[in-house]
C-alpha cells in the first residue's frame, strides 16, 4: 500500500512512528504536509498538487491535523475522499470532533454519561448557569482551549461567578460544567482503533492540580477498563464516527463520564504507558480496509 501520513512535522514522535509502523509492514509511506497541498476542484477529477507533482497513487491516508488548521486540513482529507483513497479519519468526523459542544450534543444523543454542561450565549443570568451544574466548585471551560489550558476550577460561588462574568465581558466562548470530585485529578484515554479498544492508560495530575493532561505536568499508567468503560469508550468513537480516536473520560460515582474525543490522539503517552504498538494497529486498520474494499470491487 502507497499511504500518506498527513503531518506538518516529521519529527514529531506519532508522525515517526506511524511511518515506522507502515515500512515495517511493507508498505510505502510518505509524510505530507497539508498546509503545502493545492486541492484542485473542476468537473471531473479532483487533484491535490504538492511540491511540484501530483498525488494520484495513494491508497490511504493518516491525517494527524492540529486543532489550528483544522478548516485547511479537513478540506486536503476531504480531497482525497473525493479521490475515493481511504481515510482513517473522515473529514466531517475530523470536523465534528473539533467543535466541543457539538461533540457533547452527540454524546448526549448517543446515551452516554457526560458531566452536565451549560453553553450559553453570554446570559446574563449567571446564578441560574452555576445552579444548573449543581454550584461551586464548578469548572469553566474555554471552548477553543486544548492541552488543558483554558480550563478553571472555581472553587466556590463567588469565584465562579466572577470568572464567567469575564469571560462574558471578553466575548470568550466558555462552557460551564459540573466538577466531578470523584476523579481525583486523573482521567482516563482510551485509543479506539476500528471500533476497539487497543490500549488504555490513567493519566494522574500533580499534587496540587486537577487537570491531568500530561502537558500540565500528569503521569501516565496503563490501566485495565471496567466493561463499562470500554463499551463507553467504543460507543463514543462510533457516535463521532470516527476510526481512530482519544476517548478521554472520568471515572465518577455514576459510571465513566465522556469529557472528549480526540481525532488526531498522540501515541507517545499510550505506547510508553502501555507498551501496545498503537501505530501498527493503525496501520493494520487500513490494511483491512483496503482488503474489504478489493473484496467489494472484485464481486462488482
Ligand atoms: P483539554 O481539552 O484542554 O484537555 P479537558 O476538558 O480534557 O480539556 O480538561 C483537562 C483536564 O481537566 C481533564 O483531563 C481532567 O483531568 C480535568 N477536568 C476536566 N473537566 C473536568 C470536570 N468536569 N471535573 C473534573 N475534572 C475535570
Ligand atoms: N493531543 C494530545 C493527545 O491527544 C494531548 C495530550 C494531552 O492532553 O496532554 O494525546
Amino acid at each position: 500500500m502507497k499511504i500518506a501520513i498527513l503531518s506538518r512535522n516529521a519529527s514529531l514522535y506519532s508522525t515517526r512512528r506511524l511511518v515506522e509502523a507502515a515500512r515495517k509492514r511493507g508498505h510505502h509511506a510518505e509524510i505530507i504536509d497539508h498546509l503545502k497541498c493545492d486541492l484542485i476542484a473542476e468537473q471531473k477529477n479532483p487533484t491535490i498538487y504538492y511540491r511540484g507533482r501530483y498525488l494520484n497513487d495513494f491508497d490511504a491516508v493518516i491525517p494527524r491535523i492540529g486543532a489550528s488548521v483544522t478548516f485547511y486540513g479537513s478540506a486536503v482529507v476531504r480531497q482525497f475522499e473525493m479521490m475515493k483513497v481511504f481515510t482513517a479519519v473522515e473529514s466531517q468526523a475530523l470536523i465534528r470532533s473539533r467543535d466541543k459542544l457539538r461533540s457533547l450534543q452527540i454524546l448526549s444523543r448517543a446515551g452516554l454519561g457526560l458531566p452536565k454542561t451549560v453553553f450559553t450565549n453570554y446570559s446574563k443570568d449567571v446564578d441560574h448557569i452555576i445552579e444548573q451544574v449543581g454550584g461551586a466548585p464548578l469548572i469553566i471551560k474555554l471552548l477553543e482551549g486544548t492541552q488543558g489550558l483554558g480550563v478553571v476550577l472555581a472553587d466556590n460561588q463567588k469565584a465562579a461567578k466572577s470568572v464567567i462574568e469575564a469571560f462574558n465581558g471578553l466575548k470568550a466562548r466558555i462552557i460551564v460544567q459540573e466538577f466531578i470530585k470523584e476523579a481525583k485529578g486523573a482521567d482516563i484515554r482510551a485509543f479506539v482503533v476500528d471500533g476497539e479498544v487497543v490500549g488504555a492508560m490513567k493519566r494522574q495530575a500533580k499534587e496540587g492540580e486537577f487537570r491531568s493532561n500530561l502537558h500540565r505536568g500528569g503521569s501516565a499508567e496503563v490501566i485495565k477498563l471496567s466493561r463499562a468503560e470500554k463499551s463507553a469508550a467504543i460507543k463514543a468513537a462510533s457516535a463521532m464516527g470516527l476510526g481512530v480516536a482519544g476517548v478521554d473520560m472520568l471515572q465518577s460515582a455514576r459510571g465513566p463520564l465522556i469529557l472528549e474525543v480526540n481525532s488526531s490522539p498522540g501515541l507517545e503517552g499510550i505506547e510508553k504507558a502501555t507498551g501496545v504498538d498503537v501505530a501498527g494497529k493503525i496501520v493494520e486498520y487500513l490494511e483491512r480496509n483496503r482488503a474489504k474494499h478489493k473484496k467489494k470491487s472484485q464481486k462488482d
